[in-house]
C-alpha cells in the first residue's frame, strides 16, 4: 500500500503504485513514473507525479524523492527562482 506521510515534511511510504492518486495539502498527485538517476556516487530514486499547480491550477510534471515530497508544488511558470535541490 502506498501513502504519504508527514512528520516534519512529506515523504513517501510504501511501494510505488503507478496511476494511483494521493492527496497532500488538498491537492491530488498521481504517480506516473519512477526513475533512478545517478548523482555523483549515489543513485537517487525519483518519483514523477501528475500534479496541479497551487497557483494557477494547471497540471504539470512534479518530481520528488522518497524522503522529500514538496506538497506546495508550482508549475514551471510559478516556481520560485530558488529551486529546491535534491
Ligand atoms: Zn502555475
Amino acid at each position: 500500500m502506498m501513502y504519504l506521510h508527514k512528520f516534519t515534511r512529506w515523504s513517501l511510504k510504501g511501494d510505488p503504485e503507478m496511476g494511483k492518486t494521493l492527496t497532500a495539502q488538498g491537492r491530488p498527485y498521481t504517480l506516473v513514473g519512477v526513475c533512478d538517476e545517478r548523482h555523483h556516487d549515489r543513485v537517487v530514486e525519483f518519483f514523477i507525479w501528475d500534479a496541479v499547480c497551487v497557483t494557477c491550477g494547471e497540471t504539470f510534471e512534479h518530481r520528488s524523492t522518497r524522503s522529500r515530497f514538496n506538497a506546495t508544488a508550482n508549475c514551471e511558470r510559478h516556481r520560485p527562482k530558488c529551486r529546491e535541490k535534491y
